[in-house]
């Protein structure tokens, strides 16, 4: 896509936003900024020096003025200036969508409800173990517009897609796409609409070619009809299972991951060649994975296939799922203690979450959780509570609910005001061989910035003990 002399308008001043600003701009684009917020310090000289012109505190007659929009993903498709511009008949690209026009990098794209960010970065960690060039970047922190200048032919770029990001896309091609889930989330972005929300992420594969890779969650009924329903003819498809063994993809037998791919070399079908018989291997005990839990599991097969359909040596793939030290915030171990092992979710936001972390552990746990609460129902937790729990501390807000609605299914429970007062209780209740798991099943708003600053003060505190 040449962009040269092109009117872009670019909505939204944040990370995404100024990325994609920039790298039109720098590509010869004509780019206008339009924020409707107030610009953060230092934006407006950052832009002046990118030479793209910019507003701030609403959007004026001129933001329609334009050859085309790129949306940042915070940016709604129903807020009235992409609407009028769709009205209009502009077209409305996302930032990855932009982005993508400049990198013929190949492309392996991860999205779901849970689990992108640790499926990404397992990814990106079997990528480096291969010594192989590599940019990660999208919703997991770096947007992608920055990185493109960063990708060769020989790159590989792992990229964590949101579902905003999917709403405007047109040509994104991902070489191997990844679909780890679909589960309600971020509804209010989707007319409350379900189906919408996930018809945005099952766009990840639709442009995809034959010989192109679809790697999908096989025991998840919805992602399951979706893609055998609607994948482009001569699209590789590698489910991946926990409840049954597949002909094709990865699955675990006897408490090994195997796998059955075809060579990548092999023809396919649309290409008018004979359909080829997946090969089966034995990757490894599924015990000797570094990530803890069934949902760990999920993550640990869609990366371990995307990594082999990017012909990465299964050594490699063994090596780094092995040795993987986790991503901060997700189940991430902090220090071991007189035999009790302090874990850090503060990732876990919400019941579903906190319901992984807890089936995840043989040992007994005390579960310290609260928050910003919004409408959970704890019943879900409360048979793992009474098989798991030694305690349970509540905290924050919602700190007295968790104790009533949990505390009577674990043997001891209490309410701490305080962080550190939560960690003084669990280390009372916790016995040698223990587990004392922050995993808030809430926001963290109501005591913190965001879930990283939770998570950083439990560390913290427990680094102090
Ligand atoms: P995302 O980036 O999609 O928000 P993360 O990898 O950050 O996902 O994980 C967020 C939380 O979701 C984790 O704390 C974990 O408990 C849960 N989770 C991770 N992977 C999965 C999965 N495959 N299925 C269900 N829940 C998961």
């Amino acid at each position: 896509m040449n962009v040269e002399g092109k009117k872009v308008t670019v909505v939204g001043a944040a990370r995404s936003g100024l990325a994609v600003a920039k790298l039109l701009a720098v590509r010869g684009a004509e780019v206008f900024l339009t924020e409707e917020g107030r610009a953060a310090p230092g934006v407006r000289d950052d832009l002046d020096a990118a030479g793209v012109a910019y507003e701030f505190g609403g959007h004026t007659v001129r933001a329609l003025d334009a050859d085309f929009l790129a949306v940042s993903p915070g940016v709604p498709t129903r807020s009235s200036l992409v609407q009028n511009a769709m009205k209009g008949g502009l077209s409305v690209y996302s930032e990855i969508e932009v982005a993508s026009w400049f990198c013929d990098a190949p492309i392996i794209a991860i999205t779901g409800s849970n689990g992108k960010t640790t499926t990404t970065s397992l990814v990106a960690h079997i990528v480096s173990t291969a010594n192989r060039p590599l940019v990660v970047a999208g919703n997991i922190g770096t947007a992608f517009a920055d990185r493109v200048a960063d990708c060769d032919d020989d790159t590989t770029v792992v990229l964590e897609v949101s579902s905003f990001q999917l709403d405007h896309i047109d040509t994104f091609r991902p070489r191997v796409s990844v679909l780890l889930n679909i589960t309600p989330d971020h509804l209010n972005r989707y007319d409350d609409d379900f189906g919408k929300y996930a018809a945005a992420k099952l766009r990840i594969f639709e442009n995809q070619k034959p010989g192109d890779v679809l790697v999908y969650n096989h025991d998840d009924d919805l992602v399951r009809e979706r893609v055998e329903r609607d994948v482009p003819a001569g699209v590789v498809r590698y489910p991946f299972s926990l409840d049954h063994e597949l002909d094709q993809g990865a699955f675990v037998r006897d408490g090994s991951i195997l796998l059955r791919l075809t060579s990548p070399t092999a023809p396919t079908s649309a290409s008018g060649g004979h359909k080829p018989t997946p090969m089966e291997e034995v990757l490894m005990p599924a015990s000797d994975l570094s990530l803890r839990g069934r949902h760990n599991l999920y993550n640990s097969l869609a990366a371990a296939v995307s990594a082999r359909a990017m012909e990465i040596s299964s050594d490699v793939v063994r090596e780094s799922l092995a040795s993987f030290e986790g991503v901060p915030h997700r189940l991430e171990f902090v220090r071991e203690i007189g035999g009790v092992r302090y874990i850090n979710d503060s990732k876990a936001t919400n019941v579903n979450a906190v319901w992984y972390a807890l089936e995840s552990f043989d040992e007994q746990v005390v579960l310290i959780a609260g928050g910003r609460d919004k409408g959970n129902d704890y019943a879900s937790l409360q048979p793992l509570v009474k098989a798991k729990c030694r305690g349970v501390v509540g905290l924050g807000e919602s700190g007295d609910k968790v104790v009533l609605e949990l505390g009577d299914y674990a043997k001891a429970a209490a309410r701490a005001q305080s962080m550190e007062e939560a960690i003084q209780f669990a280390r009372l209740m916790a016995e040698e061989g223990d587990v004392i798991l922050l995993s808030p099943a809430c926001a963290s708003f109501d005591m913190y910035k965001n879930y990283e600053q939770r998570g950083d003060e439990f560390k913290r505190l427990v680094h102090s003990l």
